[in-house]
């Protein structure tokens, strides 16, 4: 079992991150420079070529993390202004929330590599939006699957 945003999966290698010291996060923008394609990776060993964007993996933790993790989505109060309300350079919406609950959510880092398991997805078909996402849900889903 993972310890809960400690640890993760690489996307490169599929190997353990054993402490976010050993993590980077990369990713891509289009040409109007909307971001997408966000991937956690072993820092060093695993970077990929063509990915113009890389971040410390410890940057995107904690309330520090959740504070750059919104700049993606808006500019804020202070910033969001005139043609600049509403502006976001996030291209996939559920690609980069995958990629915030893996650093925020504890236990969802494991959990989502059950999420293409049959069962899991009938039983879930009828919960919430919220519900699956919950900590103590998560918990369960990699106990039982
Ligand atoms: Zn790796």
């Amino acid at each position: 079992m993972l310890k809960p945003l400690q640890e993760w999966i690489c996307d490169c290698c599929g190997k353990i991150i054993p402490h976010a010291d050993a993590g980077y996060v990369i990713w891509r923008h289009d040409a109007d420079q909307r971001d997408f394609d966000f991937k956690i990776i072993h820092k060093f060993v695993c970077e990929p070529p063509n990915y113009p964007s890389s971040t410390p993996l410890t940057e995107f933790l904690g309330t520090k993390g959740s504070t750059y993790l919104l700049s993606f989505i808006s500019l804020g109060k202070i910033k969001a202004r005139g043609r600049y309300r509403n502006y976001c350079h996030v291209l996939d919406f559920d690609e980069f929330v995958d990629f915030y609950r893996r650093v925020q959510i504890p236990y969802y880092e494991e959990a989502r590599t059950k999420f293409n398991n049959p069962v899991l997805l009938a039983e879930m078909e009828d919960a919430s939006e919220l519900h699956p996402y919950q900590e103590d849900v998560l918990k369960q889903i990699i106990e039982r699957f």
